[in-house]
């Protein structure tokens, strides 16, 4: 029997525990892992979680038991400090001796910490190891602020990190811009305004020269002479591979470091391998877990004399999030432009930046760049790697999603080589294979039977894309899951909510759901809460998107507008005057809106909550022009002014926006009302549109403008004012418990079996019985509304959020104004 010996315990080191005793059990090969941190394997990639959960426990790979269950010999807290070549065997720095016939290296990397002068006084910390963290939080508990040098990937991270920690962060970076390795100029311009605008510091084009302070850190000081006052910094320039034991035993390393490998992974000596961030292969240190998967896999495959493809080098894309910012760079991302041409869009707005490289000839994608938007990263990627054909208008595939089906190529389309799961090596049609096969109906179940997805993660939409196709075509019933932490579609989440009383996301999640939640689920959850209990959504910020957080729409700029309630779009001369005095107290851009009501644009954030004192002190309420819920109603001016007016549009329009102003919805509603058929207040582009008849009101449901425009459908004709409210409360209520997030009326509807003949079966014949239920629903929700704006006005704790930087009522710097026809704009970003 041969016995592996494994130095390393790290991500790598795991899976190749975990691939070879896959093809070789106990009988067959002993295997011995000896690691020097205290904690078997945990998850480097998601090292941040520990920020917010606190659990060690919850990122391992795999529990302790898991080695012993497995046949697997595992010592940690020991360092292998010794390998003596002539008699196969590893000494520990505790003196003992192991014997081995296979040598695996999985000895990973150290973060690389530049020789600047001060590096070792008290406060600089690097950010690798769940021990970085623990002294990085202890220590920061009595700073104001933190920098990072470095604006790689990492150092971005880590940025992160401090700043969740209520830090105010700076970033500093040797070159011109951030992600240099990942980002072109523009990609990463996009990216460093979008995080400026969420409060860290950037200082590009900047060498650090020496920590400063006496024995602790007081500042960084550059080499153009410019001091940066901070209290502390963690250094993230890069990685150093572990490779002292190879050096000792004389192996060959690179130089700039690494154990030399060859494509079976093998160093110099045939009994020694080394793998992962250590293995130095055809001159590259590859610094991501799906590579040094793909080494563990084939190391295990030699061991247990299977068949295996060499290692030949690995793809160095990558998609993640920054501080709530996607960002994704694939293929030949930095392509310059003798070598094909480029199509790039760029939505400063809502700093959106694409750009995708594509061949000389027109024909293949090489790769790109995605900053903000990363839903097609997965399918630009598989494009790039299996060498598929572009579709006829290659700038589909980074058009602005629209509403409905996705444009260009899905997932579909990718041939059954494609490689789906890059760190678990998985393909397109051996998933599919196994799901058909073993009847896979959940993304868990796929992933415990394919190991899909359970690496870094990035390909769960994928893999989540396909598994429904495949169920389709199965003619298995989909079941329509939120995400992969609650088992539930949105319906059932908000029934849970209302039956079951819960009031938090956190309280949600321990309940019904499993992790940390997600970008999909907590905005979700958010929208849920607020439709069930009608409660202030800043409350739960931390699980809001911007606009609830800071209850203002930011824009372009980077400053927020502020928009009072105007029922009707009636408004006194009183108010009017108030609304001038506050603009040119405050320095704000005065717009009517097509909501009929003004608009006031470029507030600071920091102004927010003086601005709404005094607009509540003179009785306006929150106009929710941030939220997904009830915007305006719009209306004509009807019989009151109007010789064709049939009744008074006017009156019914401030009565229905009053009734559901404040509604939380799973996306915005609009309403309006016109007094006859000529329709000036254009209801019937609106969710609910209401016109006077003859007879009384005829309503009309699910229109829209936007970018798919569609007319309201015919709800009930000639119905009574008492009536059109029964029914759109019904209406209201039961699209708020039934559609997915973020689908509006009409997509609702669209998708709903029966469409709109089943609502109006629900609605006006009530059906299913429930709609007095549906009534009184609507009915508390009004009961208990009140304005959001008074609430954080009135709330000192509510009240300090609403500031630039975590620590200083400082206004953001970045922030300018030029003139505009007689008024004042910020300068676009
Ligand atoms: C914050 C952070 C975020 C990241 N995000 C991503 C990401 O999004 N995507 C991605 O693909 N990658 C990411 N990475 C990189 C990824 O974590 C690494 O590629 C991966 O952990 C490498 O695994 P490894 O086993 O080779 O090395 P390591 O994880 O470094 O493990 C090596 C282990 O060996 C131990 N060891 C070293 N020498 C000895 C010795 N002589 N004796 C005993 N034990 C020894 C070390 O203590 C360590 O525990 C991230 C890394 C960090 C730090
Ligand atoms: S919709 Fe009819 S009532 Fe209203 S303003 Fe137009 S013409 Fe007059
Ligand atoms: S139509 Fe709406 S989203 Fe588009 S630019 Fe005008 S205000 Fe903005």
């Amino acid at each position: 029997m041969k016995h592996v010996i494994v130095v390393g315990n790290g991500m790598v080191g795991y899976k190749f525990c975990e691939k070879l005793r896959a093809k070789a059990d106990s009988t067959k090969v002993k295997v011995t892992v000896i690691g020097e941190e205290v904690l078997p394997a945990y998850d480097r990639v998601h090292l941040s979680e520990y920020f917010e959960t606190g659990e060690k426990e919850q990122l391992l790979m795999a529990p302790r038991d898991w080695y012993a269950e497995n046949d697997i010999e595992l010592i940690t807290g020991t360092l292998v400090n010794h390998i003596n070549r002539e008699e196969k065997a590893v000494s520990t720095y505790d003196g003992k001796h192991f014997h081995y016939d296979m040598l695996v290296l999985a000895t990973g990397s150290s973060a690389f910490v530049p020789p600047i002068p001060g590096v070792e006084k008290q406060g600089v910390f690097v950010y690798r190891t769940l021990e970085d963290l623990d002294a990085i939080m202890a220590y920061g508990k009595d700073c104001q602020n933190a920098t990072v040098i470095g604006g790689g990937l990492l150092g971005l991270e880590a940025a992160k990190a401090v700043k969740d920690m209520g830090l105010t962060a700076h970033v500093v970076e040797m070159a011109p811009r951030l992600m240099p390795r990942q980002l072109d100029d523009r990609g990463a311009k996009m990216l460093s305004n979008t995080l400026e605008k969420m409060g860290l510091q950037f200082h590009l084009s900047k060498r650090s020269e020496s920590i400063v302070g006496a024995d602790a850190v007081t500042g960084l000081a550059f080499q153009d002479g410019e001091i940066l006052h901070t209290d502390m910094v963690i250094i993230s320039a890069g990685i150093k591979p572990r490779d002292e034991l190879a050096r000792q035993c004389g192996l060959p390393v690179g130089e700039r470091g690494g154990v030399v490998v060859d494509g079976e992974l093998k160093t110099a000596d045939p009994n020694i391998f080394a793998i992962g961030e250590v293995a130095l292969f055809e001159g590259m240190i590859y610094g991501l877990v799906a590579p040094g998967y793909e080494m563990a896999e084939i190391v295990a495959a030699q061991i247990a004399e299977v068949d295996y493809t060499p290692f030949e080098g690995a793809d160095m894309s990558t998609k993640l999030k920054l501080v709530g910012t996607e960002v994704g760079s694939f293929g030949d991302a930095l392509m310059e432009s003798r070598e094909g041409t480029s199509i790039v869009m760029e939505d400063q707005f809502k700093g959106i930046y694409k750009r995708i490289n594509l061949s000389a000839d027109g024909k293949r994608l090489l790769g790109g760049v995605l900053v903000g938007d990363t839903s097609r990263y997965n399918i630009l990627h598989q494009m790039v790697l299996n060498e598929m054909p572009l579709p006829p208008h290659p700038e589909d595939l980074i058009a602005e999603a629209r509403e409905g089906a996705p444009v260009g190529n899905g997932v579909a389309d990718l041939p059954d080589g494609a490689q789906v799961c890059s760190c678990e090596n998985v393909t397109k049609g051996a998933l599919c294979h196994t799901i058909e096969k073993e009847e896979l109906l959940t993304l868990d179940a796929i992933k415990s039977c394919t190991k899909a997805g359970t690496g870094c993660g990035g390909c769960v939409p994928m893999v989540t894309d396909l598994m429904k196709e495949l169920h389709k075509k199965m003619g298995k019933e989909v079941r329509n899951v939120i995400c992969e932490h609650f088992a539930y579609s949105r319906q059932e989440l908000f029934s849970l909510v209302k039956v079951k009383g819960i009031r938090t996301y956190r309280e949600l999640l321990a309940a019904y759901g499993k992790g940390n939640g997600c970008e999909v689920c907590k905005p979700a959850v958010a929208s849920i809460l607020a439709s069930c209990w009608n409660e202030l959504v800043a409350k739960q910020s931390t699980i809001q998107d911007t606009n609830d957080r800071f209850l203002a729409n930011i824009q372009k700029g980077g400053s927020y507008s502020v928009v009072p309630r105007i029922p009707g779009g009636e408004i006194t001369p009183d108010k009017l005057i108030v609304l001038g005095q506050v603009a040119k107290k405050y320095d704000l851009y005065l717009k009517i809106t097509g909501g009929q009501r003004i608009d006031m644009f470029g507030a600071h954030v920091g102004d927010l909550p003086d601005i709404w004192e005094e607009l509540i002190n003179a009785g306006f309420e929150s106009g929710h022009a941030y939220g997904k819920s009830l915007r305006t109603v719009k209306s004509c001016v009807g019989s009151t002014w109007c010789r064709y007016g049939l009744h008074d549009s006017v009156s019914f329009a401030i009565e229905v926006e009053n009734r559901y102003k404040g509604l939380r919805a799973p996306h915005k509603l609009k309403g309006g009302v016109s007094g006859c058929i000529r329709e000036c207040a254009e209801a019937r582009g609106k969710d609910f549109g209401i016109i006077a008849t003859e007879k009384g009101w005829n309503l009309y449901v699910a229109g829209n403008g936007g970018s798919k425009p569609q007319h309201a459908q015919l709800l009930a004709a000639d119905i009574s004012s008492e009536d059109c409210i029964k029914y759109l409360d019904r209406f209201l209520m039961f699209y708020i418990k039934t559609a997915e997030p973020l689908n509006r009326t009409s997509t609702w509807i669209s998708k709903l079996e029966g469409g709109l003949d089943y609502v109006k079966d629900v609605v006006v014949n009530d059906c299913l019985g429930i709609g007095e239920e549906l009534e009184q629903e609507m009915q508390q929700l009004i009961n208990v509304y009140s304005c959001e704006w008074k609430e954080v006005v009135n709330n000192p704790e509510l009240r300090k959020r609403f500031r630039h930087f975590a620590n200083s009522d400082e206004k953001d710097p970045t922030i300018k104004f030029e003139p505009m026809r007689e008024q004042k704009k910020p300068v676009n970003w």
